[in-house]
């Protein structure tokens, strides 16, 4: 047992009697018990019963070192020694917690204040006492439970980038000896055998770039985050280059209605994210005059974002946030999906429509978001358009805006 010293002095109750302290600690509304210098139990409130399992006439006038576990006893009566040679209000406890023992057997995790008074009898030691063992408990099962996530969640990443990677090498075999084939024999094969398998390669080809999305979803996971102060404007150009014969084809307006902030991310996660929800933006679009809006909102989350299955910003940190949004007047989003839309190759249309997509790029932007520290949502109605939100929480506190209102 070690102890930590309070700053505040002892209290003094010279004069009182030894049943007048008994009093108060029977009325204390948390366990309470007085033990004298040669630590015996003088007094035991019925809180302290309840939680020792051990009747008042039980411990009264017996050592209060029948409280704690068998291997702590020989060290307490040392360090009680020492607490009455230099009385002072203290924590009994390494870390501001001390087990005890219960009569039967059980340890119970406790913090517990000391105070030494002076009484006719000589100075006698108080100590009150909070059971915290369900608390540690709790406390103990969240950083284990936090810990297997993370385990977990590092294992799931490297499956999946081992599945993938060793996909690969059998898949482009198979494409091989299709086109080998093709190569070698063509002039034996008919129409409809020629047909198969051009069919049969690009099958290959597309299982191929869904392996490859898989691996690109799990390097996002993977690869440490390059932070670094980034403006989001800076970042948003970058993304616009990358986007810029889509949005010459589609003929859209880009609208940024106020400079966006800088924080501190990962540069390059970052204008991938912004290129995955503009581009989706350009794409699920049938109207004529098309429009993408960028931009962000300080404070107070918009209105019915909360409940979005699962995918909303967490209420307790919804004051302080800043949310960003992309913002389109495309086909929309039937709210059944607005959730499932992250999930890995999930996709709403055939595989050609809207110039097709492999399903992967809002779960990349999700892990983009999530490894930001922030979380990702949106709302949409069907034949207005749609809005994606985010918010890249970690950074907040860094974040500034460049002239930008509030
Ligand atoms: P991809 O675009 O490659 O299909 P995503 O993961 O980016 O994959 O999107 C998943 C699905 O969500 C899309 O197939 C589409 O049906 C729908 N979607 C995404 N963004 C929008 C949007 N802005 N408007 C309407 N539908 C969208």
């Amino acid at each position: 047992m070690s102890t930590r010293p309070e700053t505040r002095p002892s209290t003094s109750a010279q004069g009182a009697s030894l049943e007048q302290m008994g009093a108060w600690v029977d009325a204390a509304p948390n366990a309470q018990l007085m033990v004298d210098r040669d630590g015996m139990v003088l007094s035991f409130n019925p809180h302290a019963a309840t939680l020792f399992g051990y009747s008042r006439e039980e411990m009264v006038g017996r050592r209060f070192d029948d409280l704690l576990p068998p291997e702590m006893r020989a060290a307490h009566a040392d360090h009680c020694r020492a607490f009455f040679s230099q009385p002072r209000q203290r924590l009994m406890g390494s870390g501001g917690t001390f087990v005890g023992q219960r009569k039967d057997g059980t340890r119970l995790d406790l913090k517990i204040g000391l105070s030494f008074l002076e009484s006719q009898a000589g100075v006698i030691a108080i100590a009150s006492i909070i059971d915290v063992t369900q608390q540690k408990r709790a406390e103990n099962e969240a950083k284990q439970l936090t810990a297997d996530l993370v385990r977990t969640n590092e294992e799931l990443n490297d499956f999946t980038y081992i599945v993938s990677h060793d996909l690969r090498e059998p898949l482009r075999g198979i494409r091989s000896y299709a086109q080998f084939l093709v190569e070698d024999y063509g002039t034996q094969l008919g129409d409809d055998a020629k047909d198969k398998f051009a069919n049969l390669i690009r099958l290959a080809d597309r299982l191929d770039q869904l392996v490859l999305k898989l691996l690109d979803y799990s390097r996002h996971g993977r690869v440490e985050l390059d932070l670094k102060q980034v403006d989001l404007n800076d970042v948003l150009e970058d993304a616009m280059i990358d986007l810029s014969t889509a949005i010459k084809e589609s003929g859209a307006e880009i609208r940024i209605p106020r400079p966006l902030p800088t924080l501190r991310g990962d540069r390059s996660m970052l204008v991938e994210l912004y290129a995955n929800l503009i581009g989706n933006a350009l794409k699920y679009s049938d109207k004529e005059e098309r429009w993408v809006e960028i931009g962000f909102e300080r404070g107070a989350s918009p209105a019915r974002s909360t409940e979005t299955l699962g995918h909303h910003m967490p209420l307790s940190d919804e004051a302080v946030r800043t949310v960003f949004y992309v913002k389109d007047n495309g086909i929309g989003i039937p709210e059944e999906h607005w959730g499932s839309v992250f999930r890995v190759f999930r996709r709403l249309h055939p595989r050609n429509a809207f110039g097709g997509g492999s399903g992967a790029g809002l779960t990349i932007a999700k892990k983009i978001v999530e490894r930001h520290r922030g979380s990702i949502w949106l709302e949409s109605t069907v034949g207005e358009g749609s809005t994606f939100y985010f918010t890249l929480g970690a950074d907040e506190r860094e974040a500034k805006t460049h002239g930008a209102a509030h």
